[in-house]
């Protein structure tokens, strides 16, 4: 890139755009910006090349600047740019739904789309009340989160989460809300590989739960297979099947928020099969599309479904969507992103990769201030001590070193989380913890 064209890169105004999650006023003295991506890199306005360690934010599973993507979507654009979903349909949306569909196990065989994230969490708990109500159970209305939960920043998604920054500025949340603990327990995990074998008696907790409030009252648990945004915890064995089993003991629906763990992440399509446990609901976004055009969706499970198809003629039309519901540009990228997918299997790259990705990132496990190692899938997490009085600075400041020396990472607390594009390379995955271990080693 030419000098000028690097230059006219950043903006005059940086005030106009209120940036989200982002502390406004440190950023602005010293942007940092993103102007082009292709494959595993974004190209820097200062023309450097900064490989993508963390999918842009957990979405961009195919890479950026995809031909197959990029296609679908300049086509569709052309041919038909908007077409609403209420009481009108397009053909693509019907067959997204089915190759998605198709995807999961059985009876996980429908499909409602959203816009995003958070979208598909509030449509899920929603859905799991409406549901309840559908088959006479109305009582049933108390939605079970966890502590550390993430599911995203509408109302419903922050009331289940359980992240007390994303809370606390907010006034009342929803009531009817509790919250489990989470599994996270480095006293007996610490540096484990995989999963865990400690802890699948965190499940208990919800039994708690039902103890204080009578199952009678409660309509759904939603929790993460793997939590991402609050800095990767991986379920211990057993855990997730006991969660479905005393579900099924006490008639609540299990919600599996999938918006990062679906689209390949582990190696499989969703978490569900990695973990051989099935939800009655599954929230999704970001890899649908891989991240290039915003799309969320949520799957149902042909009970659920069936109860509203079937159901009191007052239940029949959901009163619940979005004027981007079905978005046929979405549908085109969806679908260029599928296609993408099965061409390069990247649906299973994940589970080729693992063994290699799981020694790279225990190999800094010795490194100064590293105090907690996990992995999973292509997902990766160290833990910094934290710097007395000052918590999330030291990852923070490994965050702006690896982006100098081209790399970029994510952080949450003093936890860096790392979850590359499927289409890595073992080539790009040494890259990736060189660079790594030298901002380490260094003086953060
Ligand atoms: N749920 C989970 C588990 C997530 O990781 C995220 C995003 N990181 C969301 C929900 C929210 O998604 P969005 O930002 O698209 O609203």
């Amino acid at each position: 890139m030419s000098d000028t064209a690097a230059t006219a890169a950043i903006p005059n105004n940086l005030e106009a755009f209120w940036m989200p999650f982002t502390a406004n006023r440190q950023f602005k003295k010293a942007p940092r910006m993103f102007v082009g991506a292709k494959d595993m890199h974004y190209t820097t306005a200062d023309g450097r090349q900064v490989l993508d360690g963390t999918a842009g934010l957990w979405c961009c599973n195919a890479g950026h600047g995809r031909p197959r993507i990029v296609e679908a979507v300049q086509k569709q654009v052309a041919e038909m740019d908007y077409a609403p979903a209420f009481q009108m349909g397009h053909p693509r949306a019907f067959e997204l739904a089915a190759r998605l569909a198709a995807l999961l196990p059985s009876p996980l065989d429908h499909v409602f789309f959203t816009g995003s994230g958070s979208e598909s969490v509030d449509t899920a708990l929603k859905i799991a009340i409406a549901y309840q109500r559908a088959i006479g159970q109305g009582s049933r209305t108390r939605l079970i989160g966890r502590e550390r939960g993430y599911h995203g920043v509408g109302f419903g998604g922050i009331s289940v989460g359980g992240i007390v920054n994303n809370r606390k500025h907010f006034g009342t949340m929803l009531g009817g809300v509790d919250h489990i603990r989470h599994t996270h327990d480095p006293a007996r995990n610490a540096f484990t590989r995989g999963q865990p074998d400690n802890g699948a008696e965190f499940a208990e907790d919800l039994i708690k739960v039902i103890q204080l409030h009578d199952a009678s009252t409660i309509a759904a648990v939603i929790v993460e297979p793997v939590a991402g945004s609050t800095g990767v915890l991986i379920p211990p064995k057993g855990y997730l099947k006991r969660l479905r089993e005393i579900c099924d003991q006490h008639g609540i629906l299990l919600i599996f928020d999938e918006v990062i763990t679906g689209f390949g992440r582990l190696g499989t399509g969703f978490a569900t099969e990695y973990f051989d446990v099935v939800p009655d609901l599954i929230t999704t976004a970001k890899g649908i599309t891989s991240g290039v055009i915003p799309m969320g969706a949520v799957f149902c499970s042909s009970k659920i479904y069936d109860a509203f198809m079937t159901g009191p003629e007052h239940m029949i039309e959901l009163f619940h969507g979005y004027t981007y519901s079905a978005h046929p540009v979405a549908c085109a990228a969806a679908l260029g992103t599928l296609d993408t997918y099965e061409e390069e299997g990247l649906l299973t790259r994940a589970s080729e990769l693992a063994s290699y990705w799981e020694d790279a990132v225990h190999s800094l496990k010795d490194c100064p201030k590293v105090i907690d190692v996990r992995n999973l899938g292509l997902i990766g997490a160290i833990e910094l001590e934290p710097i007395a009085g000052e918590p999330t600075k030291r990852a923070f400041s490994a965050f702006l070193k690896a982006y100098e020396d081209g790399l970029l990472i994510r952080t949450t607390g003093d936890i860096i989380a790392l979850s590359p594009p499927l289409i890595i390379s073992k080539a790009q995955i040494d890259e990736l913890f060189g660079k790594l271990r030298t901002v380490l080693q260094s003086n953060i």
